[in-house]
């Protein structure tokens, strides 16, 4: 599975908002969207003009950059969705939420998610005791996600987290455990700023 491997503060600029793709540096002060607040390039200080496309479409890349995902994957998510009763948006957000790396970085335990997916596939966590390697495996209520014991002495497993758990979730910071209670409703994602009404109406062009 690819893996995007260019410059990823000037994702960040791009969308104007913090994706934290970057671990501790989206925590601190010299994060490039706070001192330069504008998209990168030669022209990113003149574009002003947006058409209800370029809206949409802002939009899907700022969710799917966000997540960490390509884009082929982020359409079977909405495709997905779909198909699934409720609000098609929300439900795409909660098959991204529920990505077993999502629910590792949102946890503190790592700093970012590309971090998560490292360690995902280098076989460092174990859901309900099996050691799972797929950065997008789907937790569920119940399930209860932990740091593989021969792993838990690691370095990057060993700093205190700043970052609070949402409330879907219930970690054990001592053990290296989440727990997961529910599958999160919109408000309980607690996310930034986004519009994925704008992503449903991009899809249905
Ligand atoms: Fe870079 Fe993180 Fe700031 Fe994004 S949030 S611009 S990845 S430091």
């Amino acid at each position: 599975m690819g893996r995007y491997t260019g410059p990823v503060c000037k994702l960040c600029r791009r969308e104007g908002m913090k994706l934290l793709l970057k671990g501790a540096k989206c925590f601190g002060a010299k994060c490039p969207v706070d001192s330069r607040p504008f998209p990168p390039g030669q022209h990113g200080q003149g574009r002003k003009k947006v058409s209800d496309y370029g809206h949409q479409l802002r939009e899907k890349q700022k969710v799917r950059r966000y997540y960490g995902v390509f884009e082929r994957q982020f359409r079977n998510y909405f495709g997905k969705a779909v198909r699934q009763r409720g609000v098609t948006g929300e439900t795409m957000l909660q098959q991204l939420e529920l990505r077993l790396d999502n629910l590792i970085f949102r946890s503190g335990l790592v700093s970012s998610r590309a971090e998560a997916r490292q360690l995902i596939t280098h076989r460092h966590f174990t859901v309900n005791g099996r050691i799972v390697t797929i950065p997008s495996y789907q937790v569920k209520p119940g399930d209860v996600v932990e740091v593989r014991e021969r792993s838990k002495k690691m370095d990057i497993f060993q700093g205190s987290s700043v970052r609070r758990a949402p409330s879907w979730m219930s970690v054990t910071p001592e053990a290296q455990r989440i727990d997961v209670l529910s599958v999160p409703t919109r408000d309980a994602m607690e996310l930034p700023e986004m519009h994925e009404q704008l992503i449903v109406e991009f899809f249905s062009r």
